[in-house]
Formats: C-alpha cells, sequence, structure tokens
C-alpha cells in the first residue's frame, strides 16, 4: 500500500518540481514520528525542532503545491484539511491553549523543502514579531 502511495504521488508530484525528501516521508522510506495520519494528510515531527512541539503538517499530494505561493482555487479543500488536521495535531500535543501555525513560502521566507508544510508550533511562550 505504501508503495501504491508513493507511485501515486510521483505521478501527481512529477509535473510540478523535483521531488523532496517529504515525499520519502509520505512513503515511509525515509522513517518519522507520526503524530497524525489520515487518506489526504500527513503529520511529524520536525528534526529539528524550534519549541518543544514542533509538527509538520503535509498534503500527502503535493499536486502542484511546491509552495502556498502557487496555491490555486483547485486547492482550497486541501487547504482546510490541513489547517484542520494542524488544530487535531495542537489537541494531541497538548497545546490546543495556545499554538502557531507558520508557512514559509518562497526563499525570502527561508523555505527549504519544496512540497507544501505547516508549522505546528507550541509548548513555550511563543514571541512576536517572528524572525
Ligand atoms: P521550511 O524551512 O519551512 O521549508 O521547513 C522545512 C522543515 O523540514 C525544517 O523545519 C526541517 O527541519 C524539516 N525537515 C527536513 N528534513 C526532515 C526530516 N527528514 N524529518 C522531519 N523534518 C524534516
Amino acid at each position: 500500500i505504501d508503495e501504491e502511495a508513493a507511485a501515486r504521488a510521483a505521478a501527481v508530484n512529477a509535473d510540478s518540481g523535483a521531488p523532496t525528501i517529504f515525499d520519502k516521508i509520505i512513503s515511509k522510506e525515509i522513517p518519522s514520528s507520526i503524530v497524525y495520519e489520515d487518506e489526504s494528510v500527513l503529520a511529524f515531527r520536525d528534526i529539528s525542532p524550534q519549541a518543544p512541539v514542533h509538527v509538520l503538517v503535509i498534503p500527502k499530494l503535493r499536486d502542484g503545491l511546491t509552495e502556498l505561493g502557487k496555491a490555486e482555487k483547485r486547492h482550497g479543500e486541501i487547504l482546510g484539511q490541513l489547517l484542520y488536521a494542524a488544530r487535531i495535531v495542537a489537541e494531541r500535543e497538548g497545546i490546543i491553549d495556545g499554538f502557531r501555525v507558520v508557512i514559509n513560502s518562497g526563499a525570502s521566507a527561508c523555505q527549504s523543502v519544496y512540497h507544501l508544510h505547516l508549522h505546528v508550533l507550541g509548548g513555550r511562550q511563543m514571541k512576536w514579531p517572528p524572525g
């Protein structure tokens, strides 16, 4: 089933930029610490946490969503699912009373992986403005 998912993801992602490390996380070729998963969304712990809780929420099918700046109207449903998954993650991680969701889009926002992802951060007092 994982191989099927990987093949499907590769086919859909083929025309929308190079594969990223997240494809291997989705196919479970690379291990990750999964916090939440459903048919369209995967949430796993960031390998370099910037807060006591730092989880990434990604669409299983990138479908052109290399970055938020490339989003189209047709992506509305998955964008909503990602945000709702962020809320589920916050609840599971015990930070529902205060957490931050960040999306870095593009080089000047320091995006490093070109597969849309939400950062869910919490477990400490967050500062504003962000860097
Ligand atoms: P961004 O800089 O917004 O593109 O975020 C990419 C995030 O992916 C960074 O916070 C990285 O620490 C994280 N990351 C990169 N590789 C992995 C991995 N193998 N497992 C978990 N998180 C990763």
